[in-house]
């Protein structure tokens, strides 16, 4: 299993040269399986080059795109995604129901006037729709030889955890982002951690660390972690790799510079994520 950071940075994207080291594409992960499946996490700005590296794979690839939640820093990369004005991509989308509505209905609304000129209905790829549970996985969703898990977090509005596992290795990847580990009440936290120990401890940990603890009352209620946070996460997970992403838009690259060298202290091999950061589990 391969795990490409399309996008690392949180609320907004942003092109300026003292942000570029870490990058200013928001959230969108690419998981490559073993057997050739692609799950995409979000559609933040980042998709656009994990498009390309879908675009240069198959010639009609299958996406499971899984959506955390709807706020515009997960989904804006999607309406000029280049892979849905191609015929033969095929789009299934999953995600819990926001504000009673499906991804079905949602998605509809972001593509179509005044929003955006092409209706989602004319472009060229073919869209499927999973309604998830909005509750904590009992049983995995299978696709192709992967496994998939979910569980609620604390976050204005909800969003969701995913947890992929590959049995055939025992590669796994957890990740949450937009999830307020400082509001969490103990049964968010006990779901988010469990998520992570079943059925074992994750190879990976990709966590929201939009703030440091110095950071964050000026910013509690807005629903995002501290890195000292995911630290916290993935010692009682007992994770093998903790990458931190979500970076606030505040904070340039010489204050991440800062705080990874807190970080890697705190937990030698914990990492910021960068964009185009691939990590090989
Ligand atoms: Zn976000
Ligand atoms: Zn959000």
């Amino acid at each position: 299993m391969k795990i490409i950071l399309g996008g690392v940075r949180g609320t907004s994207c942003i092109a300026h040269s003292d942000w570029m080291a870490y990058g200013g594409e928001t959230t969108s992960i690419l998981i490559e399986g073993d057997a050739g499946e692609r799950v995409l996490l979000d559609a933040g700005t980042g998709i656009r080059r994990l498009g390309r590296r879908i675009d240069a794979g198959a010639a009609c690839p299958e996406l499971l795109l899984l959506v955390t939640h709807y706020h515009l820093d997960h989904v804006m990369g999607l309406p000029p995604l280049p892979l849905l004005y191609r015929g033969g991509a095929k789009l299934i989308v999953g995600s819990v129901r926001r504000n009673g509505l499906s991804a079905r209905e949602i998605l509809p609304r972001l593509m179509a006037q005044p929003f955006w000129p092409v209706r989602m209905e004319d472009m060229a790829a073919s869209f499927e729709f999973l309604d998830l549970p909005a509750e904590a996985a009992v049983r995995p969703h299978r696709f192709g030889t992967l496994e998939i898990r979910w569980c609620p977090v604390c976050h204005p509005g909800g969003c969701t955890a995913y947890r992929i596992d590959a049995p055939a290795t025992g590669a796994s990847l957890v990740f949450a982002t937009d999830f307020e580990w400082g509001r969490s009440s103990a049964a968010e936290k006990e779901m988010l951690l469990r998520l992570c120990r079943e059925p074992g401890p994750p190879g990976a940990l990709v966590l929201d660390g939009q703030y440091t603890r110095r950071q964050y009352p000026e910013f509690a209620g807005w629903g995002h972690s501290a890195w000292e946070d995911d630290v916290e996460i993935a010692r009682a997970a007992g994770a093998g790799l903790l990458v931190v992403t979500h970076h606030g838009p505040q904070n340039h690259d010489r204050l991440l510079a800062t705080i990874e060298a807190e970080l890697t202290r705190e937990m030698p091999g914990a990492r910021l994520g960068r964009d185009g950061m691939e990590i090989a589990l």
